[in-house]
């Protein structure tokens, strides 16, 4: 790849992190719950999370943090200010993992900001205000549903206490499994915070396809899921002439043609997806009666994804009428789109340009902490490539330049706002 990343890139002047020490904890990370194939396997709140809790507590009172776990617990890792009364510049992400996860969704964000403490350590840098490092909890929803949990209790998405009573699928709650591995903290509100940075890899191909280094995270798209099912009628294949059929599978793939067609329309920043079909009776030699999808629908602004529910919605009334079937759509999940707080975007924007990384304006596709985080506090994020744009994967992979790179610009933008103490 010839992308231009090299750390020299940076003035000589420019205070610049430890890219060989931030790779060196990600692998460190990386070997709890490491799998064979070279991935991640580090479910929410097991035994493996502790661990990797563990470690990253240790390694941040060893930079010199305080460390306070909330309810949820999520854990702050606090570089003391000049000014201890000014709300706290934070960073962080997850270290949770799918179950087929990589090294670096998360961890990378999460280690970003400890690099970032580790190079203010070894400048003898002191900033006006805190500095903290954010590890939220249960991130991935894989284990527990909801995703991005931690961060949506700290948001106020929904409570703490409907957080802690959901299980898991041998029954475990959130709360006893927090107890389990002596993360539940202290509850209280959620503190203020001045500034919230995530780096993250970008889990898409756009910057390695363009050979930009720096995603500058414009917004994260608004998400609208629905369970949609079709009813025909179950009949013979054989005797039933192709004019009497009601066939709800027929139905649902014109349904499925459709999906793809309101989001191409749209481009580039609409998608528009169908990933589960289930069909009922699911026979060889029956026309099929009932079928049930999930849609996926997202889109950068509200007035956008409004649009594409009307247009699909529309497109089932009449494609439903067409095959003499009916087709029920039901909103299941309504994420509003999020836009970033536009002087932290610039703020990411020129921290790119003056360390001389080649950077774009990006959106992020998927839910992140920092989605929840910005609405209670002023937040943006950067991207970094990752290779193929493939993530949830153990192939999961990105180049050290690359997320030294990011490195630099999350410490750039954080120190713009937390300020160099006189
Ligand atoms: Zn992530």
């Amino acid at each position: 790849m010839d992308m231009q990343s090299s750390p020299t890139a940076a003035p000589a002047s420019t205070l610049c992190i430890d890219g060989a020490r931030l790779w060196q904890s990600l692998m460190d990370l990386a070997r709890i719950g490491g799998t064979p194939k070279g991935g991640v396997c580090r479910l929410a709140l097991t035994e493996l999370d502790r661990q990797g809790r563990d470690l990253f507590v240790q390694w941040a009172r060893e930079a010199g943090c305080s460390i306070r776990v909330d309810a949820i617990g999520n854990i702050f890792a606090r570089r003391a200010g000049q000014d201890e009364a000014l709300p706290p510049v934070m960073t962080g992400s997850h270290i949770d993992t799918q179950p087929t996860g990589g090294k670096f969704d998360g961890n990378y964000g999460v280690l970003a900001g400890l690099e970032v403490v580790r190079t203010l350590n070894a400048a003898g840098i002191r900033t006006r205000a805190p500095i903290e490092v954010a590890v939220w909890t249960n991130e991935e929803g894989s284990r527990f549903v909801p995703v991005m949990m931690g961060s949506g209790v700290f948001a106020g998405a929904f409570t703490l206490e409907h957080a802690l009573a959901q299980r898991d699928a041998q029954g475990v709650s959130v709360g006893e499994a927090l107890a389990a591995i002596g993360y539940a903290g202290e509850s209280g509100p959620a503190h203020a915070v001045g500034a919230y940075f995530e780096a993250h890899i970008e889990q898409g191909p756009v910057l390695e396809k363009h050979q930009r280094v720096i995603g500058v995270v414009q917004a994260a798209l608004g998400q609208r899921w629905y369970d949609v099912t079709v009813q025909g009628m179950e009949a013979h294949a054989g005797p039933t002439p192709m004019e009497l059929r009601r066939d709800a599978l027929l139905a649902a793939s014109r349904i499925v043609a459709e999906v793809n067609r309101i989001a191409v329309e749209r481009m580039p920043h609409a998608r528009g997806t169908v990933g589960s079909l289930e069909v009922f009776p699911n026979s060889r030699n029956v026309i099929p009666g009932r079928v049930k999808f999930s849609v996926d629908l997202r889109a950068p602004d509200d007035a956008q994804l409004q649009d594409m529910d009307a247009a699909l919605r529309a497109a089932c009334a009449r494609i439903a009428a067409e095959c003499q079937v009916q087709a029920e759509v039901e909103q299941v999940v309504y994420f509003p789109p999020q836009p970033f707080t536009p002087h932290l975007v610039q703020a990411v924007r020129a921290g790119a340009a003056e360390l001389g990384y080649s950077s774009m304006d990006a959106v992020s596709g998927a839910g992140h902490d920092a989605v929840y985080v910005a609405r209670v506090a002023p937040a943006a994020m950067i991207f970094v490539p990752c290779a193929d744009g493939i993530s949830h994967n153990e192939i999961e992979d990105a180049e050290p330049a690359h997320l030294e790179a990011g490195c630099n610009v999350l410490l750039r933008a954080m120190l713009a706002q937390a300020e160099i103490a006189a």
